[in-house]
């Protein structure tokens, strides 16, 4: 069947888990495509060009906004994260599904463009969890800690603008529930619906 690929954003609060879960759903769904981001931040170690992230400079990434380059983008704990347009316009067009793990006010712009996206939001089981995850990074100063958990309450009350919300009480269970969530939308009455209904008439 020629269906559009779907869009399905994965986002929630720094620390909730969502890197690990989208990692996860890769590892166990081939069919499943990743939009690299463009960041202006450094590579950590391990990272690589092209395949973690595109690293840019601050110019050449003003120069893509300018370019009408990304689909969304946004600055996120003082640096500068976009995605791509054209990888996600041509492989949706193409039928395949893309994955994209972006924070909320990207999503919140890609919802704006691209309704028909499956929205995504990833909880924590608690405050507690949340404090807990993001201390074990070793990351943070307390400051920085506790401006993280203040965001992580405002980003929550935007989960209303979502479709689906996964708790990540374990890896496991919430890329179970997030490839459950796949499946169903693969599956979606929706505009394209006409098209597969004439094939059939033409197939009588
Ligand atoms: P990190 O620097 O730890 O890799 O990512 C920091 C945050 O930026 C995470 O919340 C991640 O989801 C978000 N992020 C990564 N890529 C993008 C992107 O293309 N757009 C937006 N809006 N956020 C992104």
């Amino acid at each position: 069947m020629n269906r559009k690929g779907l869009l399905i954003i994965v986002s929630g609060p720094s620390g909730a888990g969502k890197g690990t879960i989208c990692k996860e759903l890769l590892k166990r769904d081939s069919g499943i495509l990743v939009s690299v981001s463009a960041t202006t931040r450094q590579p950590r170690n391990g990272e690589v060009d092209g395949v973690s992230y595109h690293f840019l400079s601050r110019d050449q990434f003003v120069g893509l906004i300018e370019e009408d380059g990304f689909l969304e983008h946004a600055c996120v704990y003082d640096n500068y994260y976009g995605t791509p347009k054209d990888f996600v316009v041509d492989q949706i067009s193409a039928g395949n599904n893309v994955l994209l793990e972006i924070d909320i006010q990207g999503a919140l712009q890609v919802k704006k463009k691209y309704p028909e996206g499956v929205f995504v939001f990833i909880l924590p089981p608690s405050m507690k969890t949340l404090k807990t995850r993001i201390e074990g990074r070793g990351s943070e100063t307390p400051e920085s800690l506790k401006k993280r958990l203040s965001s992580a309450v405002s980003e929550i009350e935007l989960i209303k603008n979502y479709d689906y919300f996964i708790v990540n009480d374990t890896v496991t269970n919430a890329t179970d529930t997030l490839q459950a969530i796949i499946t169903a939308e693969k599956c979606r009455v929706n505009a394209d619906i006409e098209e597969i209904v004439c094939r059939f008439k033409e197939e009588k």
